[in-house]
């Protein structure tokens, strides 16, 4: 038996094609259905439905032979037991950092001020504010962090930005560009030795159909 840990929304609906590339297709749907265990079409291959952030942590513990997540979610768990072989280039996205229309960033980080930053990314906002040399006292948060500069409680926020309509409609900017953002295979490291044949041959069906 194969299974495959997927989030529910934009990385299981891009997933599909490619399961079908696989010869794949998956006989429920997570909209509709209560299941958290999704038969296919190949009676040794399941689709097991978790959330977006425990999809490396049911890959790495063998909860799931593979999974699909994004880089920002590998980023903030550490990959560790994790065997990345393809950007799938789905669910593209960008990590931005954001801030209030009328605060000034770029004279805050000039004067050397310290900001407070907002996020749930809070290793890659770490990161990013150290590499520019900018001292940050970090809150997380585990959602709707638009409203973190609106209230007060941040000058700043890193979030994920697609379109940039919800920050648009929070009357928020965005000021920099973290990292391009897409979803990866991960694969658990000994199941890939145990299930060579067949996790190679998913592999290697996901990565001829991956989109241009
Ligand atoms: P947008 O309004 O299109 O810029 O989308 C931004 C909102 O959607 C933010 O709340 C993000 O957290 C979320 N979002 C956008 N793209 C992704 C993605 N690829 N994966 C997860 N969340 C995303």
């Amino acid at each position: 038996m194969i299974t495959l840990a997927l989030s529910k929304g934009r990385i299981f609906d891009d997933t599909l094609p490619l399961l079908r590339a696989a010869g794949i297709e998956v006989l429920d749907d997570p909209e509709t259905s209560r299941k958290l265990i999704l038969d296919t079409n190949q009676p040794d291959v399941r689709v097991v439905l978790v959330r977006a952030t425990d999809v490396p942590t049911y890959v790495q513990y063998g909860g799931a032979d593979l999974g699909v997540a994004g880089k920002d979610v590998l980023i903030e768990h550490g990959g560790e037991g994790l065997y990345q072989p393809l950007d799938l280039r789905i669910a593209a996205c960008r990590m931005s950092v954001a801030v209030r229309a009328d605060f000034d960033y770029q004279a805050a980080v000039k004067q050397g001020s310290r900001l407070r930053v907002a996020t749930k990314f809070t290793t890659i906002a770490r990161d990013h504010f150290a590499d520019k040399g900018v001292h940050i006292d970090l809150i997380k948060l585990y959602g709707s962090m638009e409203l973190a500069p609106l209230t007060g409680l941040a000058d700043a926020i890193v979030d994920l930005v697609s379109t940039g309509n919800t920050l648009r409609a929070n009357h928020l900017v965005e000021v920099e560009q973290i990292m391009d953002i897409s979803s990866r295979l991960v694969v658990n490291q000994a199941a890939l030795k145990l299930k060579r044949e067949p996790l190679r041959r998913l592999i290697d069906a996901f990565a001829s159909a991956i989109p241009t």
